[in-house]
């Protein structure tokens, strides 16, 4: 859709095709696409080529699920980037797989941190990092995640960077790496989640919004969704 890679599942699937990632002695990395990433892709040739690299591309949206279904794609539900993470670190927690957090502030990482301890008990969390970096400390960064080796690496630092980021790191020694943009930010308490109803019907991004009215000036990708949905529809692009 759009020239770019969507699967096909539901979050319980996800869920399987991760467990496999798991197991597998290589890197893998996941994108949760939103309708702004669409966008972004449009317009950024590098982040598209992230996206259908990805061993796993969910639709992050309530209105991108709904696109691809007007334009006749099958896709079975909305697979939001942060219920997604849950599962994941629930399955380390079960399994024992280890975990690396990268990105948000400083005192927003720390407290994610120690709240995924409390949400998951026992949880391994190997090390973490702000997201905000110079390449020196890029280098100290990469160093430390390969000495650690965890099983799995979170990176927030917002879309497309955390998938570029991810891609041009492909080399780590982790097994699974996903990009989760703004949910430190939320499991740390700082930014609270939409309702559910708001979820459900999808105004997630207004309540964003709402929250922090500096995100008005990120709304410019809604025409542009929707445009790009009417052209594909109509057989222009
Ligand atoms: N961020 C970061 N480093 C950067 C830019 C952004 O760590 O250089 C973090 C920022 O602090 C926030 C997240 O990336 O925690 C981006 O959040 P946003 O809500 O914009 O992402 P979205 O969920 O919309 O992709």
């Amino acid at each position: 859709m759009f020239g770019l890679r969507i699967d096909d599942v539901n979050r319980e699937e996800a869920v399987r095709h991760i467990e496999r990632f798991f197991k597998e002695d290589r890197f893998h990395y996941i994108v949760t696409l939103n309708p702004e990433g669409v966008v972004i892709a449009q317009d950024n040739k590098i982040f598209s080529s992230v996206v259908n690299g990805a061993d796993l591309v969910v639709a992050d949206g309530s209105w991108l699920v709904r696109a691809v279904r007007f334009l006749g794609g099958a896709i079975k539900e909305r697979v939001a980037g942060i219920d997604l993470l849950l599962d994941i670190l629930s399955l380390c927690k079960e399994k024992g797989y280890s975990v690396y957090l990268l990105g948000a502030k400083e005192d927003t990482i720390v407290s994610a941190k120690k709240r995924l301890e409390d949400i998951f008990p026992g949880i391994r969390i190997l090390g973490f990092h702000n997201g905000y970096f110079d390449i020196e400390e890029e280098a100290k960064i990469v160093e430390e995640i390969n000495s650690l080796k965890p099983d799995f690496l979170v990176v927030g630092l917002g879309m497309p960077k955390q998938e570029i980021w991810i891609n041009r790191h492909r080399d780590l020694s982790v097994r699974l790496a996903i990009g989760v943009g703004g949910s430190f930010d939320v499991i740390s308490g700082n930014i609270p989640r939409a309702p559910y109803w708001m979820q459900v019907i999808g105004l997630e991004w207004f309540y964003r919004v709402l929250k922090d009215p500096k995100r008005v000036k990120r709304l410019s990708f809604i025409p542009r969704f929707f445009l790009l949905v009417l052209k594909s529809k109509l057989g222009v692009v």
